[in-house]
């Protein structure tokens, strides 16, 4: 994936910048911040990019990824180590689909469920999130995806 070391950010390990597409999907902001990740998340993107080019996405908006902050409770977020990324919309090459409008609440998983619906399934079953939170969770979710992965993700394969 092509992206650059960045410089050393406060609270993430390992901070990079995203300079292309991950997996096949082109991860934009509306306000042109770059996409700069602990780079564990990146591979998980990279990971999840053919289960959403599956679903024929080709661009997803993030709102942010690395931010600095706590979560309501008050303990450090997952976005504070770069390792969260909100998602609000993704896009096909010719219809785009938000969460806000598009993801269908308390839902079912099955094959006429919306596709955004179908995405958040998908992306469930890899177990490649630790945190996968979708408006069916609360209402400061009501309007993206909030996908983290762990702290530490356990070694792959055994
Ligand atoms: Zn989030």
């Amino acid at each position: 994936m092509p992206f650059e070391e960045a410089a050393p950010t406060r609270g993430v390990d390992l901070p990079i910048v995203v300079l292309g597409p991950l997996g096949g999907v082109e991860y934009w902001a509306s306000d042109r911040r770059p996409l700069l990740l602990d780079c564990r998340l990146a591979v998980a993107l990279h990971e999840i990019g053919p289960i959403l080019r599956g679903h024929g996405v080709v661009r997803a908006r993030f709102s942010g990824a690395y931010v600095l902050r706590t979560t309501r409770s008050g303990r450090p977020s997952r976005h504070a180590r770069g390792l969260a990324i909100d998602v609000h919309d993704l896009a096909t090459v010719d219809a785009t689909f938000s969460v806000k409008q598009h993801f269908a609440r308390n839902t079912p998983c099955a094959p006429d469920a919306p596709v955004l619906n179908r995405v958040a399934c998908d992306l469930s079953s890899t177990q490649l999130f630790r945190e996968l939170l979708t408006p069916d969770y609360d209402r400061d979710h009501h309007d993206h995806f909030h996908l983290a992965i762990a702290d530490d993700p356990a070694p792959s394969g055994s």
